[in-house]
């Protein structure tokens, strides 16, 4: 097996919002970033990429741009043995082993899968760019299959668009995608005057919990007067190819189930044999140090966060909690380590073309208004000014033009060379 040692003595594993900003914030120091992707995703865009606002490839960072001090090593990492220091990579070319001084996980986390009958076979994830670009092309195909639809039936199903989880991602992505459908419904005469369903269901007893209850109560309207059917206190106990059964009673006949319902810390911690909570989250102090590990470090989506200012609480999975974090560790690993205190500025997030909800320092938007926070603050959060100027080209191009509708599924998938 190869060895290598990590650039400056830093080896980060994972490239997401946690990863990523620690090595960018590292810069002379250096670090060896292990990553699966050679870019960092910026998934409050990842909406809007789906809706084709925005280009795919302008959700996404670069990390060998984002981070120019370090070092990209593109693999998985298998195995942590923190008595040698040194973590086992798998790349595309055989196993390595990488040692280090210090070592940063930040592996995030993945959709968490409940034991519903049919989730695995029949939903859709959205979490990944994949998982994005794949619902965008199967909602195209959904129009495609109405379109030629023998009977009303058919029809009506194949226009039925369930959404099981209302948090941000749930949210967010049933607006996008219904002003998709709706902008391309246009280029389906025989779709004239069909009518189409939304459904946003969750278990909790409004939708998007995390924010102030005027401005969810003001989702929960937007969404309503755009004939979305909300179903709080509900949950989803089965999926077939063409249909969804709620605890409600209902059978709800689709072909399209989409499932938000939340995020779980990578499994992989575990298999690194990593010390963690009864949630799977790396265990760490308020330094950010992980418990029984005086080389290591954990923060973002799969580490349980102490913050110093909200006591008694762990910092909730979102990009502006990692972001912090990451900012924190970079010092600490530079200079004296300081507990991490951060408190939120303000919460965002974005109803569909031109409406929107934002609370920043007790100022609270909605509207218009909150759309333009939203976005403006999504635009300063994105690391890159190349990056942010083809975001403002993408945004200011769909203002003039209409959508694309081209369904590109087999993009990725070319035809095989041969007789
Ligand atoms: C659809 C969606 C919308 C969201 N919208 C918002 C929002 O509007 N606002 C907000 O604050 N938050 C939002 N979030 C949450 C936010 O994305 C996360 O909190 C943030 O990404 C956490 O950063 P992280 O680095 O911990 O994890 P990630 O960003 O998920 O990064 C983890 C990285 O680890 C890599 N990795 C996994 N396994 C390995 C391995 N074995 N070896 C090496 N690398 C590995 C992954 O490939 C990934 O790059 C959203 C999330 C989703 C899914």
């Amino acid at each position: 097996m190869a060895n290598r040692g990590a650039l400056g003595g830093t080896l980060v594993l994972g490239g997401g919002f946690a990863g990523g900003y620690v090595a960018r914030l590292l810069g002379k120091r250096g670090a060896t970033i292990v990553s699966p992707e050679n870019f960092m995703l910026y998934t409050p865009m990842l909406p809007e990429a789906a809706s084709g606002t925005l280009e795919p490839r302008h959700v996404v960072v670069p990390l060998r741009q984002m981070c120019p001090r370090a070092e990209l090593l593109l693999g998985r990492a298998t195995e942590v043995d923190s008595g040698n220091r040194h973590v086992v990579v798998e790349t595309e070319d055989g196993t390595l082993t990488v040692s280090y001084e210090r070592l940063v996980v930040a592996l995030g986390a993945v959709s968490r899968s409940l034991p519903i009958p049919g989730l695995g076979e029949h939903a859709l994830g959205f979490k990944t760019l994949p998982d994005a670009i794949h619902l965008r092309n199967h909602v195209l195909r959904r129009l495609e299959a109405a379109d030629s639809a023998t009977s009303e039936e058919q029809r009506n199903r194949e226009l039925t668009f369930l959404f099981v989880g209302a948090g941000y991602a749930g949210v967010e992505a049933l607006a996008e995608l219904s002003d998709l459908v709706r902008d391309a419904m246009r280029y389906y005469p025989a779709l004239r005057g069909a009518t189409q369903h939304w459904v946003l269901i969750d278990a909790a007893a409004k939708i998007l919990p995390e924010i102030p209850t005027r401005l969810g109560d003001y989702a929960a309207q937007q969404l309503a007067a755009r004939g979305v059917d909300i179903r709080v206190r509900t949950t989803l106990e089965s999926v077939e190819a063409h249909a969804a059964t709620l605890s409600d009673g209902s059978r709800i006949p689709t072909s399209t189930v989409v499932w938000t319902a939340g995020v779980r810390a990578n499994p992989m911690n575990e298999r690194l044999g990593l010390p963690l909570d009864d949630r799977g989250r790396v265990l760490v102090d308020s330094n950010l140090r992980i418990e029984g590990m005086p080389h290591a470090w954990a923060l973002g989506d799969g580490a349980r966060v102490p913050n110093e200012a909200t006591p008694g609480q762990f910092d909730p999975p979102t990009c502006q909690h990692a972001l912090r974090q990451a900012r924190r560790l970079a010092k600490n690993l530079s200079g004296p380590p300081r507990p991490y205190r951060y408190r939120m500025l303000g919460q965002v997030a974005t109803l569909g073309r031109y409406k929107g909800i934002a609370d920043v320092l007790g100022l609270r938007f909605r509207g218009f208004l909150g759309w333009f926070v939203t976005r403006s603050y999504h635009l300063y959060q994105l690391p890159l000014l190349t990056r942010k100027l083809r975001v403002v080209v993408d945004w200011t191009t769909s203002l003039f033009f209409r959508r694309d509708i081209a369904e590109l599924s087999m993009l990725g998938h070319p035809e095989r060379l041969g007789p």
